[in-house]
């Protein structure tokens, strides 16, 4: 294969597949046997989906950065542009003499009326322009219930229809060399977002391809031994931490099926906790079909009658649960956590989302909001599935009157309280289930651990019972 060739080149425009190895777009580039330009665009047109957050577009950009790497050791570069991704695409094929564009698919509804229009266009010049499936297992569109033709809407069936149709397929492995034209295009210097203030983010992961096959390495041989219940322990590395690593495409959800598959068959890992892990990936495809099916999923509760929910307005308390001082110490650990590291252990995930919308009465969408500026991993899927899923108004979701109770969750998930001390220190001095409830120790306790409640940690903001009955009191009221 040359390094440079004068024949008319091929667009790769990556977008949410920031890696090399099994990237459909980027193999059928390769098939062509024509340079390649790599490409990647800032929408900034006013039609874009959602942009990403704060700590993700961080993430995005270290990626970004990561790729350009990978594809300048293959004899390539990454091309950055900013603007209306139509009008670009058309200016870099004129320049460059293209013969079209192979991109891999997004699902969000703003993305793929652009797409669409986009493929038209092109496929109207008579330049190429075709898409591919790289961050799901199935399309939205696959897997159908057989009693209405249509989408599930419970995520068992599902997973047990997609696990019948086999979740194996073919994977290409990274290209070695990529043929690049005589002339790249111009590109304009590579994004570089600072992590917000306060985050120790390169602290805690890794973006980029070679990050996110370190972790799923990890993961497979050393952490996901007894994952069915050791996922739930927040001060456990019993999680494979590869969600963000997947928001940005950098590994392929059909890589991780292979590796998980390998691993079990060679015995190195449990079936049973090989088959759990598989079914978390399962629950990420299910929130993809939901939110295909649902484009106005990210503001609109899937149970219709929510949208009748007397939810309070009360911006000092929203501010408390962001900022972590709630006086409930399992929920303050969480939220302080999601600030330093841009993550959150998902079972402390569900007990501050509760938090918010039960104990506080406020709108699902206020929390949505905030995990999708801190989140590393935010997912318009995932993100807002879920949400719905602890709000009660999601598809297969929590009934509303399952209500995360922040005493009794701390003893059972984080027993020697590991986890919460980790992210409120102050409240070192106490253990057991006190430190769950520090308004029920002793005062001689408090004393000698140099606690004052209310000065160097909260009093609860609301008393659990009382908030409780008031949660299903308005339920009631629906
Ligand atoms: C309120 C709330 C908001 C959430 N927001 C997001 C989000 O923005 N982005 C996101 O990726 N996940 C979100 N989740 C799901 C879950 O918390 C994270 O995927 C998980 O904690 C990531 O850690 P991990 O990669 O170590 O997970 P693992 O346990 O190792 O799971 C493997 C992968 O499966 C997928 N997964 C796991 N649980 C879920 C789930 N419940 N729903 C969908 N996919 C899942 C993820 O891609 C994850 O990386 C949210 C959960 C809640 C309760």
């Amino acid at each position: 294969m040359s390094s440079s060739s004068s024949v008319s080149p091929i667009l790769v425009w990556f977008r949410q597949d920031l890696r090399l190895d099994d990237n459909p777009a980027l193999e059928a580039a390769l098939q062509l046997g024509a340079p390649i330009v790599a490409l990647f665009i800032e929408d900034s047109s006013s039609a874009c989906a959602r942009a990403p957050g704060a700590v993700s577009r961080w993430w995005r950009d270290q990626s970004l950065a990561k790729l350009d790497a990978d594809l300048r050791a293959r004899g390539s570069q990454l091309i950055f542009k900013t603007g209306d991704p139509a009008e670009v695409l058309s200016r870099v094929i004129d320049e460059v003499c293209a013969r079209g564009v192979y991109w891999s698919r997004q699902y969000e509804a703003q993305d793929v009326a652009r797409d669409t229009a986009i493929k038209e266009t092109l496929k109207q010049r008579g330049l190429l322009a075709e898409s591919y499936n790289a961050s799901l297992l199935f399309e939205p569109w696959e897997i159908t219930a057989k009693s209405t033709g249509g989408p599930f809407k419970v995520f068992t069936p599902y997973w047990r229809a997609c696990r019948a149709r086999g979740l194996d397929s073919h994977l290409w492995s990274a290209p070695r060399a990529l043929p690049a034209p005589e002339t790249q295009p111009e590109s304009e210097a590579l994004p570089q977002a600072s992590a917000p203030q306060g985050a120790d983010l390169l602290g805690a992961w890794n973006p980029g391809e070679a990050g996110a096959r370190t972790a799923l390495d990890l993961f497979l041989t050393q952490n996901i031994r007894g994952y069915d219940e050791r996922r739930n322990f927040p001060a456990e590395p019993a999680t494979s931490r590869l969600s963000p690593h997947l928001r940005w495409g950098e590994i392929s959800p059909r890589r991780i099926v292979a590796a998980t598959f390998e691993a079990q068959a060679s015995g190195a890992i449990q079936t049973s906790d090989g088959d759990k892990f598989l079914a978390e990936i399962g629950w990420r495809e299910f929130a993809y079909q939901l939110m295909f099916h649902n484009p106005q999923i990210q503001d609109t509760c899937l149970v219709e009658k929510f949208e009748a929910f007397p939810w309070r307005q009360a911006p000092d308390d929203l501010e408390a649960w962001k900022n972590g001082q709630t006086g409930y110490p399992i929920v303050d650990a969480g939220m302080r956590e999601l600030r330093r590291t841009g993550f959150m252990h998902n079972r402390v995930r569900m007990i501050t989302a509760s938090f918010l919308i039960k104990h506080l009465l406020i709108d699902w969408r206020e929390g949505e909001k905030w995990f999708w500026q801190c989140l590393a991993d935010a997912d318009p899927a995932n993100n807002t599935a879920s949400w719905q899923w602890v709000a009660g108004c999601g598809a297969d979701a929590a009934p509303y009157f399952r209500i995360f109770n922040p005493i009794l969750q701390g003893p059972k998930f984080d027993k020697a309280g590991v986890y919460t001390k980790t992210y409120c220190p102050e409240l070192e001095p106490l253990s057991g289930k006190t430190l769950f409830a520090p308004w029920t120790a002793k005062s001689d306790m408090l004393d000698s651990g140099q606690i004052t409640l209310g000065k160097s940690y909260p009093n609860p903001m609301v008393n659990h019972e009382a908030a409780r009955a008031r949660a299903l009191d308005s339920f009631k009221s629906l």
